[in-house]
C-alpha cells in the first residue's frame, strides 16, 4: 500500500505515520517511511530555500517541489516505485496535495496541477489521510519550532493553505480515496482511525 498523510504544519503527521507504522509491524507488515521535501539532492535545495538561504521566484520554488516529486517516485533505490515493489507498505508524509496547498499562495493552481499531473496518473496513493487542524491550534502547536516552516507561519497563511488543501482534494484529487481526520483529538484517537481505514484496505 501507498499511504499519504496530509496536513497543516502541527497537525501530527510524524507522530502518526510513526504509529501507523508500529501497527502495521505488529501485524508483521514491513514499512518504508517517506516525506517530501525528501532528503536527496532537489529536497535539499528546497530545504535551503526554505530556510531563506537562497531567494527564488515562487514558481522556481513550485518547480522544483515538482522535480523533487519526480525523483521521490523514481530514485532506483529510496523511490516509491523501488520500495513498493520491493514489498514494502510506504507512508509519505506529504505529496501532490501539499504542492497545491502552500505554492497555490503564489502560483497559479492551473499550473501546479500541470506539473504534478504526471506523478498522480504514475502514482496516486491508495489511500491520503488529511490531518485537518485549524490554523490556531496549528499556530500553537508549531510556536515553539524554528526552521524549515518559518516560511509559512501565520494565521492567514494557514488559512489559506487549509482552504487549498479542500479545493486540491475535490478537484484534482477526484477519483482518489481521500479521508478528512479531526486533528485536534488526542493522537491514540486519530492513530486508531488511521488503523482502521488501512486494515480495511
Ligand atoms: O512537512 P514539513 O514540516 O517537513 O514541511 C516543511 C515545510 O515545507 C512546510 O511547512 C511548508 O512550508 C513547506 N512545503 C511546501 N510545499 C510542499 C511541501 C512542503 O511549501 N509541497
Amino acid at each position: 500500500l501507498f499511504i499519504v498523510v496530509e496536513g497543516l504544519d502541527g497537525s501530527g503527521k510524524s507522530t502518526q505515520i510513526e504509529m501507523l507504522r508500529d501497527h502495521l509491524q505488529s501485524r508483521g507488515e514491513a514499512c518504508h517511511l517517506t516525506a517530501e521535501p525528501t532528503d536527496l539532492v532537489t529536497g535539499r535545495l528546497i530545504r535551503s530555500i526554505l530556510r531563506h538561504e537562497h531567494t527564488v521566484d515562487p514558481r522556481t520554488l513550485a518547480a522544483l517541489f515538482a522535480a523533487d516529486r519526480v525523483e521521490h517516485i523514481f530514485h532506483p533505490d529510496s523511490g516509491l516505485l523501488a520500495q513498493l515493489a520491493a514489498g514494502y507498505h510506504v507512508i509519505a508524509s506529504r505529496y501532490y496535495f501539499s504542492s497545491l496547498a502552500y505554492q497555490s499562495e503564489f502560483v497559479d493552481p492551473n499550473w501546479i496541477a500541470a506539473l504534478n499531473r504526471q506523478a498522480k496518473t504514475t502514482l496516486p496513493a491508495d489511500l491520503t489521510i488529511f490531518l485537518d487542524l485549524d490554523p490556531q491550534t496549528s499556530m500553537d502547536r508549531i510556536g515553539g519550532r524554528t526552521g524549515d516552516t518559518e516560511l509559512f507561519e501565520t494565521t492567514e497563511k494557514l488559512t489559506h493553505v487549509r482552504e487549498s488543501f479542500r479545493q486540491a482534494f475535490t478537484v484534482f484529487g477526484a477519483g482518489e480515496n481521500i479521508v478528512t481526520l479531526d486533528a485536534a483529538r488526542p493522537a491514540v484517537e486519530v492513530a486508531d482511525d488511521i488503523a482502521r481505514l488501512v486494515d480495511e484496505l
